[in-house]
């Protein structure tokens, strides 16, 4: 049985200056980590096959695609809230620590958008396709395209929504759920995958940070990994999980990388204190950090102890 801690730290923008922070430091690998409550399970599917021989392009692949298969997942797969108009659409991203990367943005029906972008990744010299094209490409690599129909939870939030149809972006800690995921395996090869249905409500046509390479996800072996969950639009503006690998790269601790990357959408948005980001680290070390805007961003961590640590902000 995994022995769980639960480490709570009091963060929040307000003090971004003077918080301190409790570490979890694991130089045991494989390592897995990823965004929100549901990256528990998701970690231990990765880890499983890590353990069992899988690569760790399989393991971050597997491991998102438990939360894509849950159908109470409001904010991830075909489960997940729609735009204002009633259409679930997906986006995903997908990146190996060797530079190469797949995306798909903007996709219906589609169960698993996180294997469509593996495969724009690996079956085209491509990194991203939208809409419509993706859809194409998928039926032509043997995917059925589910019919557009919202779970009954989605469609009862959904029609709650539109009695007052009071579209405000706003992300806050009940209204989102991306899962990113990062991984490395024992020879220090990493990956990372990102996948959700983004804004609840948004405009049909949004597309957030998800699926966007150096937004939502960046990976790179030579020096780590980031990925971000929340308000993608502050995310695609400062480019934060790029930033926070860049940071790596000029010798910061994965924490201090994540805590840059938080300011730095802090410092160009006046209205922070509205929205939550939060954003996660693995560097080639096995080390890791995380760091959020406001209090509430919870993640999971797993290595090959099976140890994990389920970290509450
Ligand atoms: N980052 C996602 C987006 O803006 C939302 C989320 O994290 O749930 O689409």
């Amino acid at each position: 049985m995994n022995r769980r801690t639960f480490i709570s730290a009091s963060v929040g923008a307000a003090t971004l200056a003077s918080a301190q922070h409790i570490l979890a430091e694991s130089t045991r690998t494989p390592l897995v980590i990823s965004t929100w409550d549901h990256g528990l399970p998701a970690n231990s599917e990765a880890l499983r096959i890590l353990h069992n021989g899988g690569s760790v392009l399989d393991a971050v692949e597997r491991g998102v695609m438990v939360v894509e298969s849950d159908p109470n997942n409001l904010s991830v797969g075909l489960g997940g809230l729609p735009d204002r108009d009633g259409i679930v659409t997906l986006d995903a991203s997908i990146m190996t620590g060797d530079c190469r990367a797949g995306s798909v943005c903007f996709v219906q029906g589609i169960t698993h958008p996180i294997s469509l972008a593996r495969m724009v990744m690996e079956r085209t010299p491509h990194v991203m396709l939208v809409g419509s094209g993706a859809e194409r490409f998928a039926r032509e690599q043997g995917i059925t395209q589910q019919p557009n129909s919202l779970t009954r939870q989605a469609r009862v939030a959904w029609e709650e929504w539109c009695k007052e149809k009071n579209y405000s972006p706003v992300i806050n800690i009940e209204n989102h759920d991306t899962i990113g995921l990062l991984a490395m395996d024992n020879a220090g090869a990493m990956a990372g995958a990102c996948t959700t249905s983004g804004l609840a409500y948004k405009i049909h046509g949004r597309v957030g940070d998800s699926p966007i390479i150096g937004a939502g996800l960046y990976v790179d072996n030579e020096v780590g990994a980031a990925t971000c969950t929340g308000l993608g639009e502050t995310v695609l503006r400062t480019l934060a999980s790029f930033l926070a690998v860049e940071r790596m790269r000029i010798g910061d601790h994965p924490q201090a990388a994540c805590e840059a990357a938080i300011k730095r959408i802090v410092s160009k948005h006046s209205n922070y204190r509205e929205f939550q980001v939060g954003i996660l680290a693995i560097d080639a070390a096995g080390r890791h950090g995380a760091f959020s805007i406001q209090k509430g961003f919870t993640y999971a961590v797993q290595d090959n102890l099976k140890e994990a640590a389920y970290y509450v902000k």
